[in-house]
């Protein structure tokens, strides 16, 4: 598929941010590219659309980019999957405000540890969902997303990156990825 190698030839990388001794995938570029940024997002809609999927779970920050134009081409709704204490919510006593009980999950990152929030009433149970990221390293960061999901009953189909960061630990985790730079479809 020639769409891979133009949406690789999109991403730059930038040396040493946000720290020294990073390769950063900079993503930025590939939505200054419309047919570039449209082949992304045909790509993963031709991957799920049918699939029954009702549910496009992004990933804060960068999987709010590629996760609603998904989400509306394949008819799901899209569910954020926020940073802790962005979220409105917490209010356990009150069930008719169920939609802003907030369920959180907590991963490893390279120092330390992160959090990840989910609005409770935001799905349901035997619902089905695809989780949407620019980039998987270690596969942290998907892991706790579908922990969240699947703590309500809801099925995660697949997960789905732009870029896959090789020789990472994921393979041994339950992430399933569709496009990487590299056009490895797994
Ligand atoms: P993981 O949890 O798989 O180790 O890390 C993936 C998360 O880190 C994703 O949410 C991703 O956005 C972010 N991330 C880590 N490195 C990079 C990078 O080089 N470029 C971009 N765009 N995101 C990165």
């Amino acid at each position: 598929d020639d769409r891979i190698a133009r949406i690789a030839s999109a991403i730059r990388v930038i040396p040493d941010f946000p720290k020294p001794g990073i390769m950063f995938q900079d993503i930025t570029t590939l939505l200054l590219d419309p047919k570039a940024f449209k082949d992304t997002i045909d790509l993963f809609v031709e991957r799920y659309k049918g699939k029954d999927i009702s549910v496009v779970a992004g990933i804060e920050a960068r999987g709010f980019i590629f996760g609603p134009p998904i989400a509306l081409a394949i008819g799901a709704k899209f569910v954020p999957m926020r940073k802790p204490k962005k979220l409105p919510g917490r209010d356990l006593l009150h069930q008719s405000f169920a939609l802003w009980e907030v369920i959180s999950e907590e991963y490893s990152l390279e120092y330390g540890t992160d959090k990840m929030e989910m609005h409770v009433g935001a799905v349901q149970a035997g619902e089905r969902a695809l989780i949407i990221d620019d980039l998987i390293a270690t596969g942290g960061t998907l892991c706790a997303a579908i922990r969240l999901l699947e703590r309500v009953g809801v099925h995660v189909v697949e997960c789905a990156c732009v870029i896959e960061l090789a020789d990472l630990k994921w393979r041994n985790s339950r992430v399933i990825i569709f496009i990487y730079l590299g056009n490895k479809i797994l």
